[in-house]
Parts: structure tokens; sequence; C-alpha cells
């Protein structure tokens, strides 16, 4: 059946094509198996991409907190002494940074795991575990509480940081080959949007075979790196063997790793049912604003967003054109009513927004005048926090649910540049209509445009040949990476 209803006699595929595995314990994690009831999938994972999942979640388990294994590494780590390269290589995630932007950069974190055969653990104090299930069977992605390095206290200009190493030239690929005996035991990586030049060259063959050499790896960044692993030599066979379809990155690795934890899924779920699940289409809308208008007017009200959403809506035909004038709004309305009689179509919308402004104006004006053909428009939004407290428990848990409740749409508008869109319309599976940045307080033409694919921008990609030592248009170098429709400078997977 086409059908998503929430129903749960209707067949679905709960193990997502095999990405998920049967096992864990369903009670404490609802999410997990209850996904695939709410989400259809544009796409099939790869056998290679499940056999290679399987195998990570060996090497996650036999190397993991607890185990002999890591107890051996962080002894070595702590001592500072002799490294005996084992199987058991590591990856440290620090997060930081909003919710979508933290999807992004874990996703990136894990696909580079997967292609160096490392252990994948994130930083436990930033409430993770209060947003996501672990991922892992038996065992636990959080970095231990004992673990030996103060390792969120890194920056980039910390003697640990990649960057600083090359400059420095005391480690690297590009660098000095008489200083290539060295062979520290961790390293930092500092892959933030403020990096730099010699930050960067992360991006680069010899220097990802230096860090092969490194047992330990620490990263700190707020990005979605994986168009730039895709133009690494020595990641692309592997990668076309995991992804057949290159722009399903993202899709399969956050429908793989994210579970949200049961209060969250419990109030997604029941929002779904209350007032999505029942409209004959539903939309999602969602508006993340950069302007400003002084420093209490974050969010606006700007009336040019409003338009720019309604015409995009309208314009793409996701939302019916409403009847303007009362007269004129009575005649379509008789002349739907004398050509469809039986149009008793919903369209639900959901839209979220730190401010509850732009749903306001939108249902007001649904309810104010009928729609051309009829269709009755109803509109949503689960909560306006009216400013952003990425530190703030209540206040993250709010967004993952909403960026759950977008995914959970048949078609989307997002606004461009921002990574909570990028989360929801991955999860999904959906190209969105991107909302392009307005200028000067003046809607964009068009408002709004499709998606190449439905993958994440990289924002701050790095430009550099490594090969030939200069800069280049790297969005030009392979067909599969291109520039991004919001983001010019950016990088995206199509
Ligand atoms: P980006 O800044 O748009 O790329 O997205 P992020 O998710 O990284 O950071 C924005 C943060 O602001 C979110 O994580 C939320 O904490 C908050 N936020 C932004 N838009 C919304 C929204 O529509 N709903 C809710 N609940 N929070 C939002």
């Amino acid at each position: 059946s086409d059908d998503i209803s929430p129903s749960p006699y209707i067949e679905y595929d709960r193990l997502l094509g095999g990405l998920l595995i049967e096992g864990f314990d369903e009670k404490s994690c609802r999410s997990r198996y209850q996904f695939a009831r709410y989400h259809k999938s544009p796409s099939i994972p790869s056998p290679y991409l499940i056999e290679r999942l399987r195998k990570q979640e060996v090497l996650q388990k036999r190397c993991g907190p607890g185990t002999k294994a890591y107890k051996e590494a962080s002894k070595q780590l702590r001592s500072g002494q002799s490294i005996n390269m084992t199987d058991c290589n590591y990856l440290i995630l620090t997060i930081h940074a909003g919710l979508g932007n933290r999807m992004l950069e874990i996703i990136s974190a894990f696909l580079y795991a997967l292609l160096t055969n490392r252990i994948l653990l994130v930083d436990r104090y930033k409430e993770i575990g209060d947003l996501f299930c672990e991922p892992f069977p038996g065992t636990s992605w959080l970095v231990p509480s004992d673990f030996p390095l103060n390792y969120c206290e890194f920056t980039q200009s910390s003697p640990e940081s990649y960057g600083n190493m090359l400059q420095n030239k005391v480690a690297g690929g590009n660098t000095d080959r008489s200083l290539a005996g060295i062979r520290p035991h961790y390293v930092y990586l500092h892959l933030d949007g403020n990096y730099g030049f010699h930050d960067k060259l992360f991006f680069c063959e010899d220097d990802q075979q230096f860090l092969q050499g490194v047992p330990w790896l620490i990263i700190r960044t707020d990005m979605y790196f994986v168009p730039s692993l895709f133009l690494i030599p020595g990641f692309q066979d592997e990668l076309s063997r995991l992804f057949p379809e290159k722009d399903t990155v993202f899709h399969h690795l956050a429908r793989y790793l994210f579970h949200p934890t049961n209060n969250i899924w419990y109030s997604v779920t029941k929002y779904y049912r209350s007032y999505l699940a029942k409209a004959d289409k539903r939309v999602g809308i969602q508006i993340r604003i950069y302007e400003t208008k002084g420093i209490l007017q974050r969010n606006g009200p700007f009336p040019h967003i409003l338009n720019q959403i309604l015409s995009c809506a309208q314009n793409e035909k996701l939302l019916p054109e409403i009847g303007m004038t009362e007269g004129a709004a009575a005649e379509t309305q008789n002349k739907g009513a004398a050509a469809d009689t039986q149009n008793n179509r919903t369209i639900a919308v959901l839209t979220t927004s730190l401010s509850s402004w732009y749903s306001d104006q939108i249902q007001k004006k649904y309810e104010e005048h009928p729609t051309v053909d009829g269709t009755t428009v109803k509109v949503y939004q689960p909560s306006h926090e009216e400013y952003q407290r990425s530190r703030n428990k209540k206040h993250n848990m709010k967004a993952l649910a909403e960026i759950y409740l977008l995914s959970m749409n048949d078609e989307l508008i997002t606004s461009g540049f921002s990574t909570f869109g990028y989360a929801a319309q991955g999860l999904a599976g959906l190209k969105p209509w991107i909302m392009f940045r307005s200028e000067n307080h003046m809607v964009p033409d068009p408002p709004c445009g499709r998606a190449m694919s439905i993958e994440p921008c990289f924002h701050q990609a790095p430009f550099y040949d490594c090969k030939a030592k200069r800069d280049t248009d790297l969005g030009k170098v392979v067909p599969y990476v291109r520039h991004c429709e919001d983001v010019s400078w950016g990088l995206k997977i199509v």
C-alpha cells in the first residue's frame, strides 16, 4: 500500500530494508522499530552498506567502552607511551552547535569512521543520550566519563591540532617526508566552519594516509563534510559500493543511527496522529529566519517572508490559491462546488519556526478566504520557542521532535542555509522546495526552487586541489558533487 497511515495493521518494513537488526529492546526505544510506520523511502540500501554496518556493529562492540581492547587503548593514551596499532582505533566526536548541525556532524563522523575502520564515540555531555537511543547493539556510543583527555578544550591553536602540527611541520602527508616517522598517539581535527588552510588538508589523500596510523582521532566539526570525502580518491571505490545511489548517504545513515528517545517519539507520534494523519496531503514548511530587525526582533515579523512562503507554496501547487475578494471567492467557490461537489479534501500544513506569527498569518488567510478549488487548509505548529537555546534540554527535545514531524510530510518547503531543514529532508527522503535567502527585505524571484537531491549542503567546503596544490572549483570536478542551491560556495552530493 502507498498509504503511510500509522495503523499497526498496515504492512511496513520495520527494519528499513535491512539497515536495522532485530534484537533491541522495543520498549526502551519505541522509535527504532516504529519509524517505518510513518516514513516511506525512495531508495533501498545496498547489500554492501548493510554488510558494512554489521561489521561496524561488531567492531563497536569489540572495541567499545568497557572492553579489554578499550582499556588497553585508553591506557596507552593516558600514559603516552609506545603505541601498538591494534585493530581498535577510535574517532571521538565533540559536540556543539544547534541540533540540525549536530545531526549532520554525527553522520559525517560516522561515515568517516566506517571508511577508516574506526569506532565512533560521541561526546556524552551534550545530552545526546537524552535525545537519541543507543544505535549499536550491546555497547554504548557515548565517550566514557573517565576518558583520559579533556577533549572539549581543544581549539584550532592547540598543539594537538592537525592543522597546527602541519603548520609547525611536525606531522603530515603534505610536508617534509623526513618528519614522516612521527606518530602521535592522538590528533585533534579542527573542522569547524572557521577552519584554516592547514586544517582543511584533512581532505587530502596523503594526509588521510598519515592519519590512518593514529590510533585516536578527536574531531570537532559543525558541518556535513561528506561531499568532500567523495573527492578523496582513496575513498571513492568504497563509497560507490556503499552508496550506488550517491545522494542517499544522509538518508540511510540517519535512519540507521538516529532513534529519538521515548518521550520525544511519543510527542511526535501523538502530534502526528492528532493533526496530520487524517489529512489527504501533508505539507511541511520550515521557517528559519536569519535576517534581523533590531536585536529584539530576530524573527520579524517580516511580511516579505510571509509572502515568500505563500508564493512558493502556491506557485509550486503545494497549497491551493486563495480567492482574494469576498465576491470572487464566493463565485469561485460556487463554480468549484458546481464542478466538483465533493471536494472535501484537506491539506494539513505543519510549520516549524521560532516564531508563531507566520503560521498564524497563513492560517488566518485560509480561514478568511475559501480556496479556489474548495480544499480546506489547516495549519499546525507544535511550538514557538522565540530564540535558540542549544544548551537547554527541553528546547532541544522540542527541536528534535519537530525535525521528525517535518520528515513525516508528503512535501517539504525549507529555508535555505538551515541544517534543521536538511536533517528533516534527509530523514524523509524528500527533495524540498528551498526558499532562497531574501535581500533587502524583498521576496526573491523565484521565491523557491526544487532541490537537486535530498542531501545536505557542506557549507564551508574546501576548494583546494591537493594534487595540483592550488585552489580550484571543486564543484566541477565530478558530476555528483556540485555547488548547493542555497549556498553557492558550498558542496553537495547530487
Ligand atoms: P540551523 O541553525 O538552521 O542550521 O539549525 P540548527 O538546528 O543547527 O540550529 C538551530 C536551533 O535553533 C535548533 O536546533 C533549535 O534549537 C532552534 N530552532 C530553530 N528553528 C526551530 C524550529 O522551527 N523549531 C524549534 N523547536 N526550534 C528551532
